[in-house]
């Protein structure tokens, strides 16, 4: 048995359905599958903006409520055929009435907290799967629509929610047990203990398809994209990117944590567990090799792997000379952090303890510098620290490979390549795995540091296919 996953781009209309389809149809002729999906593409970022305007007051949502039902309908219209047709259309008709008028709710309160943003969401892979699941039963499919939040539990941490993955194993089994046919899965969507709707953090479709592997025992997980693979480098910074045939379930996670949004870092985490493999493939060129991640990253000698990374970060500073063997302060700079909700991405510490520099999202570098501000109001007065410091418009870059991991001279090659194209690094830092050397640049250089990086590790002699 396997898992396949298809994500936003396989499921945006009702040719690329079509297409899906296909392929679940040539896999299902070999063995059992379940199947996950994703919402149509940008559905999902539509239905926040939407939510934000009802919050605000603004009639603009109604309107893009109203494209989103278009889209829906024209893709059922022409998906849906016989006497299938009718019960699953008005099942679309449902559930987008029921969007609508929890839009309305909105409205009237003037308000969208977390928990009903998780439920708006969720009818974007709802309404997928049952679109889907429909359409499959057209073709003489028997298939059914599957809703995750009857069977993946998490706490109520709303927007990215904590699985409880012993308890979602247990209620996936019992439920996959009653359904007949090729189970239609929602991803990213789930529920908590009190009932409410919850969501596994935005991409977080890839990691139900793996929650969902584990829990049934399949032989895979295939995670299908609209690209061949992973690649050594996001293929839209640099053209000279490839497909990565083979890693480790560690390079995908720091990868993939680092930004190479192909894949969700959770994904890994189930299957790392019970030893499953992950095969990305390409719903487009389905002829692809792909990429397999598995506990082993395959037999090249290759020192860097891929390179990753994450944009619109910035870089908060904290310094003083009241800093220097103090014990504490670290601590109190990351409870701070973490009593705001700041997810830290990146820190480094130079040895002196002169200062800490940690980076953050720049959506969050505001609440960041208030919390410290805050947090070490005594100590700036006193003028043993100085007032954080903000840097706006940065980028991290990271490099990521198992075999860089006693490898003398990496850190040479990654500075010379940055200094020949004049790139100023503000930050650096390396975990002590080894892993992983993660860079902070700023976004004007952000290009032609991933290029002269890609070059110096990954092409020419160092490209190994
Ligand atoms: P899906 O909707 O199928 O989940 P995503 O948009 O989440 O697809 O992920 C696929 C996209 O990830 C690709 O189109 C590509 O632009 C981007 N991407 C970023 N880094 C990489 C990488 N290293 N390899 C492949 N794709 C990458
Ligand atoms: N639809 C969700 C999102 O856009 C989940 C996913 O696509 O994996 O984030
Ligand atoms: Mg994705």
């Amino acid at each position: 048995m396997k898992v396949m996953k298809f994500g936003g781009s396989s499921v945006e209309d009702g040719a690329r359905i079509k297409a899906t389809a296909a392929i679940i149809l040539e896999a299902r002729r070999g063995e059992e599958i379940a199947v996950v999906l994703s919402a149509m593409r940008g559905v999902t970022d539509q239905l926040i903006l939407a939510s934000g305007e009802a919050e605000r007051g603004e009639a603009r949502f109604r309107e893009r409520l109203r494209a989103l039902a278009e889209r829906q309908t024209l893709a059922a219209r022409e998906l849906l055929g016989g006497g299938e047709a009718e019960d699953t259309a008005s099942r679309l008709t449902r559930l987008l009435a029921e969007l609508d008028d929890l839009f309305t709710g909105i409205e009237l309160l003037r308000e969208c907290s977390e928990r009903t943003l998780d439920l708006v969401m969720s009818f974007g892979e709802r309404l997928n799967c049952v679109l889907v699941a429909g359409y499959l039963r057209t073709l003489g499919e028997s298939a059914a629509a599957v809703d995750a939040r009857a069977m993946i539990r998490t706490d109520g941490s709303h927007g990215r929610a904590e699985v409880d993955l012993a308890e979602s194993y247990r209620l996936i089994r019992s439920r996959l047990a009653e359904v007949g046919g090729i189970p239609i899965i929602t991803g990213f969507i789930a529920s908590a203990g009190d009932g409410s709707t919850t969501t596994l953090g935005r991409d977080g479709s890839d990691y139900t398809a793996s929650i969902v592997g584990a829990a049934i025992g399949a032989r895979a997980i295939e995670i299908w994209t609209d690209v061949d693979g992973i690649m050594s480098a996001d293929p839209r910074f640099v053209t000279a990117s490839f497909v990565i045939p083979e890693m480790s379930y560690r390079e995908a996670m720091e990868l993939s944590y680092f930004g190479a949004k192909v894949i969700h870092p959770n994904t890994m985490i189930p299957a790392v567990e019970k030893g499953l493999p992950i095969l990305i493939k390409n719903a487009l060129n389905p002829a692809a090799r792909g990429t397999l991640i598995s506990s082993s990253s395959g037999a090249r000698a290759r020192e860097v792997t891929g390179i990753a990374s994450i944009e619109n970060v910035a870089l908060v500073n904290v310094e003083g000379g009241g800093m220097i063997g103090v014990p504490g302060i670290a601590s109190k700079v990351f409870l701070a952090l973490a009593r705001e909700r700041v997810n830290v991405i990146m820190i480094s510490q130079a040895s002196s303890e002169h200062s800490i520099c940690l980076v953050c999202s720049s959506a969050e570098a505001g609440a960041a510098v208030r919390a410290l501000e805050r947090e070490l109001e005594k100590e700036i007065r006193l003028k043993k620290i100085l007032p954080p410091e903000l840097v706006g418009d940065l980028e991290i870059i990271a490099i990521i490979g198992e075999r860089m991991r006693g490898t003398p001279g990496i850190s040479g090659r990654l500075f010379g390549a940055l200094g020949s194209e004049r790139v100023n690094v503000l930050a650096i830092a390396q975990g002590s795995s080894e892993l992983n050397i993660s860079l902070v640049v700023e976004r004007a250089d952000k290009i032609r540091a991933l290029n002269s990086i890609h070059r110096a590790f990954l092409e020419g002699s160092h490209a190994v296919r």
